[in-house]
């Protein structure tokens, strides 16, 4: 298949971080194996619908600031578009669109019936009060409301969202419809309608998928040395997983920086330290910092912050032998590369990271039809989907000698390609 100009181009020169670039690339090159028409590509490699926002939000102190906000949706074929709104100082159009298109290989490869949707605002909530930040909220729901639903698009928490943030969306949404929506978001407080296992199920996830790439790769749970990068909703929770299944951890990070020891770190003392935004390093004197983290020896690295993390510079450094992507878009082709030929086994952030969709899902579906589950129904049902996630996507790279990213990206795209061509789009 013949990839357009820009796309083929652009990349190629250098390693780009650009986070669409090289998602096109790998959709691109997904496709092209699976035989597609290049008609597909060109309807796939950017979302269909992008919407920008511009929301004035009044200050405390009187004065008024307007930020700028998007809401993606990558493709609706399968269903509704599905996926997080991020508060960050560095969202961009691109990432978002990105990131919806992310969402849609997540929600294939668990075979869940949505297609990838995105959102975010290019703010810094550690900087807004509780007021400000529920009036931002309340602004970009009212902003964004026409394109989304629980039948159209359904958002939830992402990077510095949470689920108080969530229920003021479902509020406002609520309010300018006029009926009580819970299906028009996830990630609730479980009184408005949230799921059991929810807060947890990103990290719950990515334990259930490193259990299963430590398996497949002979590396026993029991005293692995792990580092985490990262100490948010995803980290957080995760060191306490591992800690619990026996695991070390031997290293973690925040945005401030890193600390690590070989002997394995208190988690218990950290937790219960860290600050609401999962800052805790600033209280050592030792701490090093992020990239330092990343190249210390261990066996199971877990980059769960944000992207670019792992790149062409420092990736023949890194030491472990597995790496699990809890984060969005942490390590760039290039690093994909040089590691899959030093034999490290990568558990992709498409497949790493579905924990938190497929409970999202699992709580769409319980506000749909208004009858909530029990804690085992949800880790069950969870648990389910990612062990046959994670084998569909482990054997297609071993059949098809593919690096475990591409193998996601196809199984990840299968339904929607044939969704695509039964509608008759293609
Ligand atoms: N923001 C999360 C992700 O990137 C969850 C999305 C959702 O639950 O819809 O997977």
């Amino acid at each position: 298949m013949e990839a357009p100009t820009e796309v083929k181009e652009k990349p190629m020169q250098a390693e780009s971080l650009n986070v669409l670039n090289r998602t096109q690339l790998v959709i691109q090159a997904a496709l092209d194996k699976m035989g597609c028409a290049e008609s597909l590509y060109e309807l796939l490699k950017e979302p269909l619908r992008l919407l920008t926002v511009r929301i004035p939000l009044k200050m405390d102190d009187g004065s008024v600031k307007v930020f700028t906000g998007y809401r993606a949706q990558h493709n609706d074929a399968v269903g509704p578009t599905k996926g997080g709104i991020r508060f960050h100082p560095g969202v961009t159009e691109d990432e978002v669109k990105a990131l919806s298109m992310w969402m849609t290989i997540k929600c294939g490869i668990a075979d869940l019936p949505y297609g990838g949707g995105k959102g975010g605002i290019q703010c810094d909530p550690r900087t807004l009060s509780f007021g400000e930040l529920e009036r931002l909220s309340r602004g970009y729901v009212r902003a964004i409301s026409q394109l989304v639903g629980p039948t159209k698009d359904i958002p939830a928490p992402d990077v510095f969202t949470n689920s108080q943030i969530m229920a003021w969306m479902m509020d406002e949404y609520s309010r300018i419809r006029e009926f009580d929506s819970p299906g028009f978001i996830t990630g609730k407080p479980l009184v408005l309608g949230g799921s059991i296992g929810r807060e947890s199920s990103t990290a719950m996830g990515v334990v259930l998928l490193l259990r299963e790439a430590a398996h497949v790769a002979g590396i026993p749970i029991e005293g692995a040395r792990v580092i985490i990068q990262g100490f948010g909703n995803a980290g957080s929770f995760l060191a306490q997983f591992l800690h619990a299944a026996g695991a070390k951890v031997v290293g973690i990070s925040d945005a401030q920086g890193a600390l690590y020891d070989p002997e394995g770190l208190d988690v218990q003392y950290l937790l219960d330290r860290r600050d609401s935004f999962g800052t805790v390093t600033n209280l050592f004197p030792n701490a090093i910092s992020n990239q330092e983290l990343l190249i210390q020896d261990c066996d199971i690295l877990v980059p769960a912050a944000i992207e670019n993390q792992i790149t062409e510079d420092n990736a023949p450094d890194i030491k472990a032998k597995i790496l699990v992507e809890a984060a969005n878009g942490p390590t760039t082709l290039k690093a994909t590369e040089i590691l899959t030929d030093k034999g490290v086994l990568i558990v992709p952030d498409v497949l790493a990271s579905s924990g938190g969709v497929i409970v999202s899902y699992f709580e769409w579906v319980q506000n749909n039809q208004g009858y909530y589950w029990n804690e085992e129904e949800v880790n069950e049902k969870l648990q389910q989907i990612l062990k046959k996630s994670f084998y569909n996507v482990y054997q297609l790279s071993l059949q098809k000698q593919i690096d475990m990213r591409l193998a996601a990206y196809i199984v990840g795209l299968k339904r929607m390609v044939e969704a695509i061509k039964w509608r008759g789009w293609i």
